[in-house]
């Protein structure tokens, strides 16, 4: 990749599913309206610094893995990257905001990168709670035991609250749809682009207040989507949800890659966010 000054903050979509809002907004009863189908968008995030630097954000789900649940899937990180003028031999780190599946597979991918999470979400998944039904749906025991290898690597990294992945790049310990989860706030312009990842799948959850049916503490969830719509609220301040299919309007295309939304280039529907 050359070192150009581009500064650049990607969505890549890389599947896709078609699901229901009964099985996608907890208690959904609740609300008193009939349930119908919702197409939910797999993604990953690619950040270019104008230092030439890449901050890969999640690595989607593996290929077997996705054809295992039955997923529609389009790429991988490494097949997709190159498309974006990105070697991903040249990735400096890959964020995990959380360790579900559908973010952690493909991590073998990136060997020499850092790899930085929370400490409580690998704690979370390392330890004695993680094997219960309820969780253990969510993850793949193959990648945990990659974090844990690179644990032992020296390269990953765990941090608790607030952290400088990059210059201009924070993550943020929210919590809540996982014990660890993390948004990524990335200084853009004047502005800020907020990667809430899966602690916002769909725009629906802050604007209607409708918390996601997959959780770890819904207290924390809620206190979430609280900080998110406080971002929102901010000039120049453009949510980006985990699993929407909106982002894909409320952000412009890239203008060569299918599949890819420009996230710094949000069109005036995003604000609304
Ligand atoms: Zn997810």
């Amino acid at each position: 990749m050359a070192n150009d000054g581009t500064r650049e903050v990607l969505a890549v979509r890389y599947g896709n599913r078609v699901s229901t809002r009964a099985e996608t907004f907890l208690n959904y009863h609740l609300y008193g309206e009939p349930d119908g189908k919702i197409e939910l968008d797999y993604y990953f995030w690619v950040i270019r610094d104008g230092a030439g630097r890449v901050t890969l954000v999640d690595t989607g789900f593996a290929p077997a893995a996705g054809d295992r649940r039955r997923r529609n899937w389009f790429t991988t990180p490494a097949d997709a990257l190159p498309g974006l003028g990105v070697d991903p031999a040249t990735v400096a780190a890959v964020v995990v905001t959380h360790a579900h599946w559908d973010h952690t597979g493909n991590l073998h991918q990136f060997p020499r990168a850092e790899i930085v999470m929370s400490r409580a979400e690998y704690e979370f998944w390392t330890g004695p709670l993680a094997h219960r039904a309820q969780f253990a749906a969510h993850i793949e025991p193959d990648e945990i035991a990659f974090l844990r290898a690179a644990h032992r690597e020296g390269r990953l990294t765990l941090i608790a609250g607030q952290h400088a992945a990059a210059p201009g790049v924070e993550l943020v310990e929210v919590g809540g749809h996982t014990p660890g989860e993390l948004i990524v706030t990335v200084a853009w312009g004047a502005g800020t682009v907020v990667l809430a990842s899966d602690a916002l799948h769909f725009y629906e959850e802050v604007e209607r207040d409708r918390p996601f049916a997959i959780l770890a503490d819904l207290p924390d969830m809620y206190r979430a989507y609280d900080l998110l719509a406080a971002l929102a609220a901010e000039p120049d301040t453009w949510l980006v949800a985990g699993h929407d299919p909106a982002v894909r309007t409320r952000f412009a295309p890239h203008p060569t890659a299918p599949d890819v939304t420009d996230l710094g280039r949000p069109r005036p529907a995003a604000a609304t966010g």
